[in-house]
């Protein structure tokens, strides 16, 4: 069996999550010209946190759909709603709903 490098994996983890931070800006910039090549940065950015066992910063979570992985800009093709201490997105592509509560993470600032 092969030996884990950890410093190898530490490098390649720091380098994965500056091309994920490289790749959702592309995405955000190109969106309006070209909406099929921002989803497919998305996808090999997903794709990116797969190969290295990451998994996606919380910031881009939101920024694509979580069932047809298409990338999101909310008033364009998709809707934000604040209901019963969640944000819910709703895809406009696939009619998903994406439902993430906010009480649980205010609950944690008012401990520390
Ligand atoms: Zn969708």
């Amino acid at each position: 069996m092969a030996k884990r490098n950890v410093k190898q994996e530490k490098v390649n983890k720091k380098i994965a999550s500056e091309r994920i931070d490289e790749l959702f800006l592309q995405a955000d910039n190109i969106f309006k010209e070209d909406s099929s090549l921002s989803d497919r940065y998305v996808e090999i950015a997903r794709k990116i946190c797969m190969k290295l066992n990451l998994s996606m910063p919380r910031v881009y979570k939101r920024r694509y759909c979580s069932t047809c992985y298409k990338f999101l800009v909310p008033g364009v093709n998709c809707r934000i709603r604040l209901t019963q201490k969640k944000v819910v997105y709703h895809c406009n592509n696939c009619k998903n709903y994406m439902r993430i509560p906010y009480w649980k993470k205010k609950e944690k600032i008012v401990k520390k």
